[in-house]
């Protein structure tokens, strides 16, 4: 999945000076590792401690962390699969003011951004068409495994291009605490097309999804996909 950089590349600039703006657009792929890592209740404590104002109370986002993410429902902190989220649900269910509230948009931007890239770098489809060049005598499994490792492999190295190309983001502290982004500075991309990624990250990167008009930026950014 587009890692932590990818989405702090991909907003407008200037929206990443507002803190509670930056913990919404991390919260739907950090909030599960938090408990991954630490279990409920140290997941609660570790939110509380990076807790904003503008946040809501832990427990109000509990049950969409428990949630498991399947490609057949709108659950979990994605509203679906990270790699096609129900944008659209999940700003609808928003109360005026919530909608309002730089976290909750910070939330919203994060989905709107995998929704995009998802969509424009076309990863499944890649992938079903490696797995299908194998007949059925292989075994799948470990040739899954093979090219699971290239996928992540690619996006260690989109991290490195990242950094490079847009020197200004600056990853925050609690994303460095995790210490899932890593760097690989050589070798070839198999899954993701930087020219594809990177076009992306600067047509994302243009919306204001912090002041903007955020029903007319998901319409566009909807359209974008198709
Ligand atoms: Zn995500």
């Amino acid at each position: 999945m587009p890692g932590y950089y990818v989405h702090e590349a991909s907003s407008y600039p200037k929206a990443l000076e507002n803190r509670s703006f930056v913990l919404g657009l991390e919260a739907p792929d950090m909030l599960k590792k938090h408990v991954k890592v630490y279990g409920v209740d140290g997941a609660r404590a570790k939110y509380n401690s990076l807790r904003t104002n503008d946040m809501p109370e832990y427990d109000e986002l509990l049950p969409r962390i428990l949630q498991k993410e399947t490609i057949n429902s709108k659950d979990g902190l994605h509203y679906g699969v990270s790699s096609n989220p129900d944008v659209k649900t999940c700003w609808a269910n928003l109360s005026v003011e919530q909608k309002k509230n730089p976290f909750y948009r910070g939330y919203v931007t994060h989905l709107l951004q995998d929704l995009a890239i998802y969509g424009r770098i076309d990863i499944d489809s890649k992938f079903q068409k490696v797995l299908e060049q194998h007949d059925a005598n292989v075994d799948l499994d470990s040739i899954r495994k093979v090219e699971v490792k290239k996928l992540h492999d690619d996006w260690d190295k989109t991290n490195a291009l990242v950094r490079d190309t847009y020197p200004e983001v600056v990853l925050s502290d609690e994303v460095k605490e995790l210490g899932v982004v890593k760097y690989i500075n050589e070798g070839d991309l198999v899954y993701v097309d930087w020219r594809v990624l990177k076009e992306c990250i600067d047509y994302l990167r243009t919306f204001d999804t912090l002041n903007g008009d955020m029903d007319s930026i998901i319409e566009t950014v909807t359209k974008y996909n198709i």
